[in-house]
This record gives C-alpha cells, sequence and structure tokens, in this order.
C-alpha cells in the first residue's frame, strides 16, 4: 500500500485521561530520510516506494498525520536504579496508533507533558544505534521493537556542553509499548484496583489473546511473562547483549527487548561487564541482568498482586531461573554444536568452564563461535588462538570439549551445520554503529544503510565488510556508553 492508503487506528483512549495526553509532534527543522527498512515495512504492507518521498518524511517528522492516527504520548511510572520515580512517560515518543498489529511511535519528536527537564529530542547518534540494533535482534532471534525509518535534521540539540548535535527521529514499531513501570503508575491513585484491571485487560488482549476467556487470566498472563522474559533474557545472555538501563520502565510486558540506550553486544568476553557509564555499581552489569529481570518482576509481582492472588504470583515467578538457565543451556550447546539431549547436565559444567577460558583469554565472545563453526576440525584452533591474547586456557578448554564430544560420541561435520544456524558471522558491535554515525554526521548515509543490511543479515558473506567480522579492535573493545541520548 501507498502511505496515504495506510489506516492507522488507536486503542488508548478507553483509560482516564491521567494516562495519557493527546498532542502534536513538534517537527525538526530540515528533515531529510537516512533510512528505511524493507523488512519493517513488510510487517505493516507499506509500499518501499512511498518511504522514498518527501510526504514519507513529513509522516516520520510529525508533519503528515495518517488517517485514523490520534497523536498522543503515554503515562508511565518506574524503578529506576532500583528506585520508584512516580512520574516518567512517553518524555519524547509520540504514538501514532496501530495498524497489523504494529503500534507506531516516533521516537524524538519534541515536548510532551512527561518530558520533565528533558528537550523531547534524540539525537542521531543514539537513533542510529536504537535503529540498526532493534532491527539486528529480531535477526538474531531475539525478541524486540522494531524499526521502520530513521530521518535526521539540521535541529540543534544540546547534550554534552562543548558540542552541539543534531536531531533524528525513529519511527519505531510494537506489538506492545506497555512496561511495567506503566502498570506501576496505574496502581497509584484513586480507583487504583479498577484501572489495573482495565489495564491488564488491555494487555491480554494485546499480546495474550489466547487468555481472554480463561479463569485466572491475571495470574496466567503473569505466568507467560515470567517465562517470556526468562527465555528473553537466556539470548540476550547466549549472544552476549547488555541492555544497559534494565529499570521497569525499559521491561516489556510483552517479553520484548525495548527501549535502546547504551546497550552493548560483548566484545571481549567478561562476565561482569558494563556497558553503561553511569552504572557506578554494575547493578545492570552482564552477569546481573537475570537476576534484575527477575526483580522486575517481582515488582510486578506487588502491583499485579492487587488485583489476584500474589502468592500465586510469587509461585510463578519462582520458575524464572530454572527456565532461564534451562533455555540458556539449550542456546549455549547449540552454539557449540552438541546435543543436549544426549547429556544428563546439560554440559552445564562445559560451559561454565567456557565462559571462564573466553575471560582468561581476552578473546572477543561472537567471533569464537563463528570461528568454531568454521573450524575444519578440532586438531587445529590456530584461527581462535591467533585471536586470543591468552591461549592456555583455551587449549584446556579444548580438551575438555573433545572428551565431552568423544564420550556423546558426536561427529563434528555434523555439529558444524548445527552452529551455523546460530553463530551469525556479524554481531554488530558500538564500534561499527560509531563508524556508521561519524559518517552520517557529515551526511553520508551509506555505511548506516549497508550496517542495517548487515545488521538484518548477520549469517551471510558481506565479503565487502568482512572485517566487521574479525573481533573488534583492541582500542575500541569493552567501552561504556552514557545513557544521554
Ligand atoms: P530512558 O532512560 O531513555 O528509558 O528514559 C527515562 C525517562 O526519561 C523516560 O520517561 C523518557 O521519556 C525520559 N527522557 C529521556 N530522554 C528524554 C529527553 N531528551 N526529553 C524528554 N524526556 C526524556
Ligand atoms: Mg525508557
Amino acid at each position: 500500500m501507498k502511505l496515504n492508503e495506510l489506516e492507522l487506528s488507536v486503542d488508548y483512549f478507553q483509560f482516564d485521561e491521567k494516562f495519557y495526553q493527546k498532542l502534536e509532534s513538534t517537527p525538526l527543522n530540515n528533515p531529510h530520510l537516512i533510512s528505511y527498512s524493507k523488512s519493517a515495512c513488510d510487517l505493516i504492507g507499506l509500499d518501499y516506494s512511498s518511504c522514498e518521498s518527501e510526504s514519507f518524511v513529513a509522516f516520520v517528522n510529525g508533519e503528515n498525520v495518517l488517517k485514523g492516527s490520534v497523536p498522543y504520548a503515554m503515562a508511565y511510572a518506574g524503578h529506576q536504579f532500583g528506585y520508584f520515580v512516580p512520574q516518567l512517560g512517553d518524555g519524547r515518543a509520540v504514538n501514532l496508533g496501530s495498524i497489523n498489529t504494529w503500534h507506531l511511535q516516533t521516537k524524538g519528536s519534541g515536548l510532551t507533558r512527561f518530558s520533565r527537564q528533558g528537550d523531547g529530542r534524540a539525537v542521531l547518534r543514539s537513533s542510529i544505534r536504537e535503529y540498526i540494533m532493534s532491527e539486528h535482534m529480531h535477526a538474531l532471534g531475539i525478541p524486540t521493537t522494531r524499526a521502520l525509518a530513521i530521518i535526521g535534521s539540521t535541529h540543534p540539540i544540546y547534550r554534552a556542553y562543548d558540542d552541539i548535535e543534531t536531531g533524528a527521529v525513529v519511527m519505531r514499531m510494537s506489538p506492545s509499548w506497555i512496561r511495567i513501570g506503566t502498570f506501576e503508575y496505574f496502581a497509584r491513585g484513586k480507583n487504583a484496583e479498577e484501572n489495573l484491571r482495565k489495564l491488564a485487560d488491555y494487555v491480554i488482549k494485546q499480546s495474550y489473546p489466547h487468555l481472554e476467556n480463561e479463569e485466572n487470566k491475571y495470574e496466567k498472563f503473569y505466568c507467560e511473562l515470567v517465562e517470556k522474559t526468562a527465555k528473553l533474557l537466556a539470548k540476550w545472555q547466549a549472544y552476549g547483549f547488555m541492555h544497559g538501563v534494565m529499570n521497569t520502565d525499559n521491561m516489556s510486558v510483552a517479553g520484548l527487548t525495548i527501549d535502546y540506550g547504551p546497550f552493548a553486544f560483548m566484545d571481549n568476553f567478561e562476565m561482569d561487564c558494563i556497558c553503561n557509564h553511569t552504572d557506578m555499581e554494575g547493578r545492570y552489569s552482564f552477569s546481573n541482568q537475570p537476576e534484575i529481570a527477575r526483580w522486575n518482576l517481582e515488582v510486578f509481582a506487588f502491583i499485579l498482586g492487587k488485583i489476584c492472588s500474589f502468592k500465586k504470583l510469587v509461585g510463578y515467578l519462582k520458575s524464572f531461573i530454572s527456565i532461564h538457565q534451562k533455555e540458556y543451556l539449550k542456546l549455549m550447546n547449540k552454539r557449540l554444536g552438541l546435543d543436549i539431549n544426549l547429556s544428563s547436565d546439560n554440559n552445564i559444567d562445559l560451559v561454565i568452564s567456557l565462559l571462564e577460558s573466553l575471560e582468561k583469554a581476552k578473546i572477543d565472545y561472537n567471533c569464537f563461535f563463528y570461528r568454531l563453526s568454521k573450524l575444519e576440525n578440532l586438531n587445529d584452533i590456530s584461527s581462535i588462538t591467533d585471536i586470543s591474547i591468552f591461549r592456555e586456557s583455551i587449549f584446556e578448554w579444548f580438551k575438555e570439549y573433545k572428551k565431552v564430544i568423544k564420550n556423546q560420541n558426536q561427529d563434528f561435520k555434523k555439529m558444524k551445520d548445527l552452529m551455523k544456524t546460530v553463530n551469525p558471522k556479524f554481531i554488530i558491535k558500538n564500534y561499527m554503529l560509531q563508524e556508521a554515525i561519524e559518517k552520517a554526521k557529515n551526511g553520508d548515509f551509506k555505511l548506516t544503510n549497508d550496517l542495517l543490511f548487515i545488521a538484518q543479515n548477520p549469517y551471510l558473506e558481506h565479503k565487502e565488510y568482512e572485517r566487521y567480522s574479525n573481533p573488534t579492535p583492541m582500542e575500541h573493545a569493552n567501552i561504556q556508553l552514557s545513557c544521554s541520548s
């Protein structure tokens, strides 16, 4: 369909007006298209050619409001770094309505009632990061919100005192934008229980429709969310993804990765890696992520427990760690080419010793797996030791690996076939995004678009970008990013 044929629908105005604000976006100056995602277009049936038009840029910039669309910002609360903040909300995001179950939202489109001290804007660098990464996560099979397009502008934005940046807008799409923090907001004030019930019904209809007519539907919804989140975290951990700001307002009640900020994919493996510069204590360190997700779900249990059995919710929550571990080991076995059914303990010792030895060796995490899946045989592991700063632990680990393979009578050739389905050649690292950002700042969007293509097709060869399949250059590895976006 052409852009002007799309028709959106809004379903949020059933709630009291204190939970949202109807508003108009504040357009950026001199907007221009940087990139659009064909794969995201397909989800809403939008013609690619429409995305090249001026009216598409105007649409992303909030100047062209589609049929049926009534823009609004949502209120939410949240626990930020463990402390409750009663008033947050879409401070720079505007919801436009949904099509084909995809709720469209622009990020960076001006002030809202929930902007607090913020300027309602998103800078180019953080917008490019979110745009590419959400599409990459999807390609890796990790549940996530998506991105349809990104526009840039000449609009000046002030973040650091000595640097003027420019504003951008990402058109994001998600089956749901409801967060644990949304429930935290609805749980306060008059008629809290009634409001919570309404919100829970809305979320069930949106993301758990099979539960709509079930008895104890709120408890079942929570139970499924525990499972989805435990599995989501298993995927993050297996691929070395760090979110960076796992506040409850950044936790989806549909089990998706949302709100990309100072995230990173692990460069050299480091169990306690902290990717967020402002996270002094490492609350959101790599190793803490699963426990933090569980903690966030516990906060949710206290809220949802107001309208159903808190005791039952806590019971479901107890299964979080075991679901998470099982899924994590399943993925890690696959990444090692091992058949989990042949092991009585899911090869847990082998996986733990792998992590220890990768950390000792100071080796690029995802490159290790890619190179493992490319080995000719297990007698020559030089392609792996060549990228290890310290080799001893790698040699030691391979002895264990070979033992397991022998005991389970596995064939390395077949193992490689399995590995190739889960060990991509490319994982988008922060330094690659930074290169695309530098170019984009100078008006050159080719690398942004090329990187998007690699991000969406990480298992393809992309010969001209071979260097991106190598370990992150030393000077760029494990660098922390700030929240200022
Ligand atoms: P985040 O840490 O990006 O998830 O944001 C936390 C809260 O701050 C959310 O309510 C955001 O909408 C709000 N926020 C972040 N940056 C801005 C900004 N530049 N202008 C207005 N609100 C913002
Ligand atoms: Mg957020």
